[in-house]
């Protein structure tokens, strides 16, 4: 256990009894946690908490009574009114309700659900965002989600909807068409799906895609790959959830920017890896 980290000198807000903060915990690693979120561990009751919520970050919530409402995915959505139910009744006793979600709790996490229910039923919130993993646990793969010479635009997508197909309501064609770099959360159970219809919507084969599980963690492991290539790769490798997907040239500069194993001594596969053939500070 890491000694639970001490918050600055600040006039941080109170979390009332009554009351239920929603709280992003980030992609995992503790050091990924804000600040607001450590306030609201420290005055925490009772943490409802999911499945990707790291358990070092629970150790960090005083003396709360720790609640797990971990939902694996594709479950129906009866489970999700049971949570939200219960954070209204143990708001309704009184206490200070920390709800705890991976990531941000508003970038497919059901936040805004649950935060709509809960002002429905009069219960006073506060929103906490968290660092997201298709950012953040990109970042760690050494994938900038933008990068001046390959997207101005990003496109996040889920791979799955509330039944736990594959989002019928998804465009493939329009996404295959319009968006330059595709982060997908999950996406591994449709992983096939997902590229065969971006690669029929015209999205080449050779095109660079990544997967990173369990990514700001220790055991963070990352996959390159192609489309056309990505669902055999991702099965040798053994990638299975939770793993963000990420679709697009961007891919190309982990060679340059992956940073964790040039922590370990490791050279940079390359310097110029989208062949800009100029330095990079140049415009
Ligand atoms: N609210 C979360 C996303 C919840 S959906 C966020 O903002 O990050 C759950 C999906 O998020 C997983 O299936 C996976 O695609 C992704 N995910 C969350 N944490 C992850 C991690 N540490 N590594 C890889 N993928 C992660």
């Amino acid at each position: 256990m890491i000694d639970s980290p001490k918050l600055p000198q600040k006039n941080w807000p109170e979390l009332r009894p009554g009351w239920v903060w929603l709280c992003g915990a980030g992609p995992g690693d503790p050091g990924l946690l804000t600040l607001h979120a450590l306030n609201a561990l420290r005055q925490a009751d009772v943490v409802v908490y999911d499945a990707l919520v790291g358990l070092e970050i629970l150790e960090w919530a005083s003396d709360a009574e720790l609640i797990y409402a971990g939902k694996r995915g594709g479950k129906p959505s009866a489970k999700q009114r049971d949570i939200s139910l219960h954070l209204i009744e143990l708001a309704q006793k009184g206490k200070r309700v920390l709800r705890l979600k991976g990531g941000d709790p508003f970038v497919f996490g059901r936040g805004g659900e649950e935060a709509q229910t809960l002002v429905q039923h009069g219960i006073p919130i506060r929103i906490i965002p968290g660092i997201s993993a298709g950012i953040g646990g990109l970042a760690y793969a050494g994938i900038p989600v933008t990068h001046r010479d390959v997207n101005q635009s990003v496109t996040f997508v889920t791979g799955h909807d509330q039944s736990g197909t594959a989002p019928g309501s998804l465009d493939w064609e329009g996404i295959a068409r319009g968006s330059q770099v595709i982060v997908i959360y999950m996406g591994m159970k449709h992983i096939s799906h997902i590229t065969k219809s971006l690669i029929a919507a015209g999205r080449c084969r050779s095109e660079p895609v990544a997967f990173v599980t369990s990514a700001t963690l220790d055991n963070q492991k990352v996959v390159e790959s192609t489309l056309g290539n990505a669902v055999a790769d991702a099965k040798n490798a053994g990638i299975g959830p939770p793993a963000i997907v990420c679709i697009g040239r961007s891919v190309l500069m982990r060679q340059v920017l992956d940073w964790q194993s040039m922590e370990t001594g490791l050279l940079p596969r390359s310097l110029d890896p989208l062949g800009r053939g100029r330095p990079a500070e140049s415009a």
